[in-house]
């Protein structure tokens, strides 16, 4: 079952990726969709009602030859109902369908049933049109020119239709206000003018802000620096946990300096079609070079930039490709131009050296997790967009989080007034923002869950024994709280530990006390029922592997003061551990094994007879969480003193 205290040494939590990540996604086409539906289907009625109207008729027209026509006028009373007459040809319709000789084309001729006709003007007819056609009482309608005007009216509205569906597409297929897009990139490269962020938005991380103060003050006028010859870094690259605020940052450094924001991550240059990652970095560093001062921005660098030469199947080649072109693009970038290329990454350590080379992202700014202080101004920060109740202490619950970054305060923030929201109220309480931490350390409260009243005891020794433990030993933090209810998935139970204060080093007792700790509750099972359930799988993996770098990185064991390469900078590395490589014989790691099991196995010893020492008081608060779930600090130390529990 697992427990909840603040940061181990190094521990890699899973976070989700980041929110609102960088420069605005395009949402344009989404919210206009239904726009182009009623623009195609109000377009298309129009043409529709243009054909309908530049075609004369119905009917097909024929054409008749001269003769034939003054045939038909001549007839009494004549079939023809009217006559349009223009300059050139004559077109009318007679009173009803007949079948006559119509004019194919090359003299010939074929009998077709005929209303409507057409008949080429002879030079000099117009005396007898005059004449004969009113005479004999057929309409005689005036015509001016070939139907000109009728045509210009079609024409003219088809182009207006044409340039108008033009323009939607094009602004449909420009992301929305100042973010623009280009070429090839199919959208996926950023510009903003403006990103109207600015260091005043970010907290916590004050070493990583000054640090890029003078970028700022580069971009901002670079000519203090031209002129004593200094050389700005041409590539900064920005190190840390997901969520610390790296994508933040860089954005503010644009908006501090006001210019121009190009972004783009790493994930998107690497495409399964050969060329087009390459193209598109070049695609990048073409339109930044024309809009200097600007920043160019390369996020989750490490998609892109991983150690080259492993692997076989294309999508390396295809990477190695778009890092190459990355790498002579920074070459051939004159620093003087005032583009500074910034990048982020959560995995230095598996970076392709050629990318840390003098010249490329030769600097390197580490944005670490915020401590308490800094923790209190994210919060602060974030605490502006709700209405706070004056009771809510934010240093108080900066003091709450150990651990937490700025994305998971951030989140925190809108936890608590989604809370308050929910329950209808004027502002955000203490109380909102105490379960909305709660809810993000453990995942959800689900008080539905079904458990058997076996299962419910069995958890209620265990976390006890945890408990117990940790008010015990000497080193542990002081435990907040003790819980069987259910949290989110794989969480039967937890103990919440709250440290003291932010800590930096641990001594070999305290890591020890924390070894005890995280075997209490399997310890506290075996005691009440004689054999252990699975609910320690937890615990135990987490005790392995802290006593695993006790011996391996911490040189805490008889195997002396060595480090047998722990992986550097562990806190940054992945969750799968990628990068960690053994650096010690067959040997070495057999006496590692062994002096792993040890520590454990004291610890297990020690958690044993403490127990056994305590076990009144095991049972007596194990009983009174399973009638009450939940009990809190105060009454945990009344209780097992009052069972004899010695302190
Ligand atoms: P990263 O790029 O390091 O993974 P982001 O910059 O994407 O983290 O952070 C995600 C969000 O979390 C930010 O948009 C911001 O709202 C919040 N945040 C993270 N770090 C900070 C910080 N140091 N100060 C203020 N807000 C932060
Ligand atoms: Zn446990
Ligand atoms: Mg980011």
């Amino acid at each position: 079952m697992k427990r909840e205290s603040g940061p181990p040494p190094a521990e890699a939590r899973p976070r989700s990726p980041e929110p609102g990540g960088p420069a605005g996604t395009p949402g344009g086409p989404v919210r206009r969709g239904p726009l182009v539906i009623v623009y195609l289907l109000l377009a298309g009625a129009l043409l529709l009602a243009l054909h309908e109207y530049s075609r004369p008729g119905q009917e097909r027209t024929w054409t008749l030859s001269w003769d034939r026509f003054t045939g038909l006028v001549a007839e009494e009373p004549s079939p023809v109902a009217w006559v349009e007459v223009g300059p050139e040809w004559m077109i009318g319709e007679l009173k009803a369908p007949r079948a006559l000789p119509v004019l194919v084309g090359e003299g010939k001729t074929r009998d077709e049933q005929v209303t409507r006709f057409q008949v080429a003007r002879l030079p000099g007819d117009e005396e007898l049109l005059a004449k004969e056609l009113t005479a004999r009482g057929i309409l005689v309608v005036g015509r001016s020119g070939e139907g000109w005007g009728r045509l210009l009216v079609v024409w003219g509205l088809s182009a207006v239709l044409f340039v108008g569906g033009l323009f939607l597409v094009m602004r449909l297929f420009s992301p929305s206000r100042q973010v623009m897009s280009f070429g090839k990139s199919r959208a996926r490269v950023y510009a903003e003018r403006e990103t109207k962020v600015g260091f005043g938005d970010v907290a916590g991380i004050e070493e990583a802000k000054e640090e890029l103060q003078e970028v700022v003050q580069f971009l901002r006028d670079p000519r203090p620096y031209q002129r004593v010859g200094a050389r700005i870094p041409r590539g900064v690259l920005l190190v840390g946990p997901p969520g610390t605020g790296k994508t933040l940052l860089a954005r503010a450094v644009a908006g501090e300096a006001s210019v121009t924001f190009f972004s783009m991550s790493g994930s998107d240059f690497v495409e399964m079609f050969a060329g087009v990652g390459a193209s598109r970095v070049r695609d990048l560093f073409e339109q930044a070079s024309k809009h200097a001062p600007c920043i160019v921005f390369i996020d989750e660098l490490d998609a892109l930039g991983k150690v080259r030469g492993v692997g076989l199947s294309g999508a390396h080649d295809e990477r190695e490709q778009t890092l190459n072109q990355l790498l002579s693009e920074m070459d051939g970038f004159d620093p003087e131009k005032g583009v500074v290329i910034l990048a982020a990454t959560n995995r230095p350590e598996i970076l392709d050296p050629a990318l840390l080379r003098p010249g490329r992202f030769d600097r390197q700014v580490v944005v670490d997790r915020p401590d308490v202080k800094g923790r209190e101004q994210i919060l602060r920060i974030h605490a502006q967009k709700v209405r706070l109740s004056p009771q809510v202490d934010l240093a108080q619950v900066a003091k709450e989080t150990p651990g937490l970054v700025g994305a998971d305060l951030a989140n925190v923030v809108n936890e608590a007034a989604l809370l308050a929201g929910r329950k209808r109220q004027e502002q955000v309480e203490p109380g909102d923002f105490r379960e909305a931490i709660q809810r993000h350390l453990v995942g959800l409260e689900r008080k539905s869950r079904i458990m058997s009243p076996g299962e419910k005891e069995r958890i209620a020794v265990h976390e006890t024994g945890h408990a117990l433990t940790a008010l015990s030993v000497p080193h542990a933090d002081p435990v907040s709280r003790v819980s069987i209810i259910a949290r989110g998935a794989g969480a039967l139970g937890y103990t919440m530990q709250m440290p003291a204060e932010d800590r930096h080093l641990y001594s070999r007792g305290e890591l020890e006390d924390r070894l005890a700790v995280l075997l209490g509750g399997r310890g506290a099972e075996l005691l009440i029922y004689g054999d252990p359930s699975t609910g320690a799988s937890d615990d135990l993996a987490r005790a392995t592997e802290l006593a695993r770098r006790m011996v391996l990185e911490f040189g805490m064991s008889p195997l002396g003061p060595l480090s047998y390469g722990g992986p550097r900078q562990r806190y940054l590395a992945s969750p799968d551990g990628g990068g960690e490589r053994r650096e010690y014989s067959e040997e070495t790691a057999r006496l590692v094994d062994e002096q792993v099991a040890a520590l454990v196995r004291a610890a297990e010893e020690r958690v044993t007879r403490l127990l056994q020492e305590r076990e009144a008081a095991l049972r007596a608060v194990a009983g009174a969480l399973v009638t009450r779930e939940v009990i809190l600090a105060e009454e945990l130390t009344a209780l097992a003193r009052e069972h004899g529990a010695p302190p």
